[in-house]
């Protein structure tokens, strides 16, 4: 601990050993779904990349497991250490500068622990846009973030973390500095080694710095909440709007009637849009950076054409900023009332975009036939194919019977997913949780890829052991 304490300072650790502070360390040790608990050595919260960097090489020598934890809002346990109490947590709150942002070069040079709103933010305040957006905005950070690969609502448009990055500064198993934090847009030069980190979870080294793309601010929006027959109806609707709008859908989301109701029920200030109650929704959102883009009358539109030919049933066009809020509010605190209204078995996948009906279809077959407790609740992204595709315990059902129907449900729903070519893990990774579903659906070939990967940066098994790869 001592060889800890010289490189971070006194300040730079916590272990939970003075009286009183067990309390501190408590966030650091469970994920946000509760799902897991570990216990640490230390949680380690470095302020600079060198310490970062020293604190590895440090851990590798000793051989001490590392957990690197962002704003811990991952969905699959990654940041979470294990139960054995030999494992330092590293937080990177503390390296959050913005080191540099050039409005010309339209990018950003972050670090790690930066949240995500305050890229947005600093973005904003530049006349630029950086457009990842998740409901976690306001708590997950830049490292988390990269490490996922996140997703959210704009990949429709500007693609996922990954497709937002120009370079990166990683702290090496070993304590090695791969420091590329150029702002190219341009660069053949050999394999893409950044890229390995992207989606890794803190598996092949730790991220401390990002270069990032912005792209012009945007300055006018128009959203509309929509009701629509089914999902069918959403996915001619999605296309029939990319081409008359000259693709400026920028969120197309999927909400079906349930989620509406957990929302209206258990938050606070969340009203259903529509008089009458419809099956289906979507929430589309239509952006441009020209001021003087008539995207409003451009979506009324199309919108009017969408009733006649039954794809629509009912809408709402956002008049203001407050009714787009109020839209976006009902979409992101789905997971929220979801939570508020009793156990749920989760499953973040991705199909391609025009099979959503028929998956959506079959799926709820299939849930129907074998779930006698369960509810369906399948929601997202469905512009980049991806659907939370969720159970919710039924009313009056028994939580503890509900929940140990995991695997079984998991399964079958997974295999729905192989069959139409999709994703088990459409934008949450791996983590803990899904470990053993990457080993059963990914290829040997891909594991064995992977498992080279792993060895080759990580000899040692330092990074983030147990986690996405066994
Ligand atoms: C309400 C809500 C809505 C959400 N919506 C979305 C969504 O729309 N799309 C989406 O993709 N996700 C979503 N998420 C999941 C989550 O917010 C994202 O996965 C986010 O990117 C995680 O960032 P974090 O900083 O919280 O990472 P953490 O949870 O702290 O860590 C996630 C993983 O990254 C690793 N890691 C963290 N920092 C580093 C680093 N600096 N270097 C190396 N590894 C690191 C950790 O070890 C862990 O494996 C949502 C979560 C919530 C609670």
């Amino acid at each position: 601990m001592s060889g800890l304490e010289r490189i971070l300072g006194a300040q730079g650790m916590l272990t939970g050993g003075a009286p009183g502070s067990a309390a501190d360390i408590e966030p650091y040790l469970r994920d946000q779904r509760r799902l897991y608990h570990g216990r640490a050595l230390a949680i380690a919260l470095p302020r600079t990349a060198a310490q970062v960097s020293e604190l590895l090489a440090f851990c590798n020598s000793h051989r001490i497991g590392v957990v690197p934890q962002g704003g811990n809002t991952g969905y699959c346990g990654g940041a979470t250490p294990d139960e054995s109490g030999r494992q330092i947590v590293v937080s990177l709150a503390r390296l959050n500068r913005i080191r540099r942002l050039d409005p010309l070069d339209y990018s950003i040079v972050a670090e790690a622990g930066c949240v995500l709103a305050r890229i947005q933010r600093a973005a904003d305040e530049a006349q630029r846009f950086f457009p990842l957006s998740l409901g976690s905005e306001g708590t997950c950070q830049l490292g988390g973030n990269l490490s996922t690969n996140a997703g959210g609502v704009h990949v429709l448009r500007y693609g996922m973390m990954r497709d937002l990055v120009l370079g990166l500064e990683v702290a090496l198993a070993d304590g090695r500095v791969l420091s590329s934090l150029g702002t190219l847009r341009k660069d053949n030069t050999g394999y893409d080694v950044k890229s390995l980190f992207l989606g890794a979870e803190g598996t092949l080294g730790i991220v401390t710095a990002a270069s990032l793309k912005l792209f012009p601010k945007l300055q006018a929006f128009a959203a509309a909440f929509a009701a629509v027959p089914d999902p069918r109806a959403a996915v001619a609707l999605l296309a029939g709007l990319r081409e008359t709008s000259g693709d400026s859908v920028s969120s197309f989301e999927l909400i079906p009637r349930i989620a509406v109701d957990l929302a209206t029920r258990h938050i606070p200030g969340v009203r259903d849009p529509l008089d009458a109650p419809h099956p289906w929704y979507v929430l589309c959102e239509l952006t441009s950076p020209r001021a003087a883009d008539p995207l409003e009358e451009l979506l009324e539109h199309s919108l009017a054409a969408a009733l006649q030919e039954k794809l629509v049933l009912d809408a709402a066009v956002a008049r203001d900023e407050r009714d787009r809020a109020a839209f976006w509010k009902l979409r992101e605190t789905i997971p929220e009332a979801q939570r508020r209204d009793g156990g749920s078995l989760k499953h973040d996948i991705s199909v391609p975009v025009a099979a959503i009906p028929e998956f959506i279809e079959r799926g709820s077959r299939w849930i129907a036939d074998n779930v006698p407790d369960g509810r369906l609740v399948a929601y997202g992204h469905v512009g980049d194919g991806n659907l939370h595709f969720n159970l919710n315990q039924a009313p009056g059902a028994d939580r503890a019977a509900f929940l140990a129907r995991e695997e079984p449900v998991k399964r079958a729903i997974h295999d729905l997913v192989r069959d139409f070519g999709g994703s088990f893990s459409a934008e949450h990774g791996i983590g803990r949780l899904k470990v053993g579903e990457l080993e059963r659906y990914a290829s040997p070939v891909e594991l064995d890829l992977m498992r080279t990967i792993k060895h080759a940066l990580d000899p040692n098994g330092i990074l983030n052991p147990g986690k996405v790869i066994a």
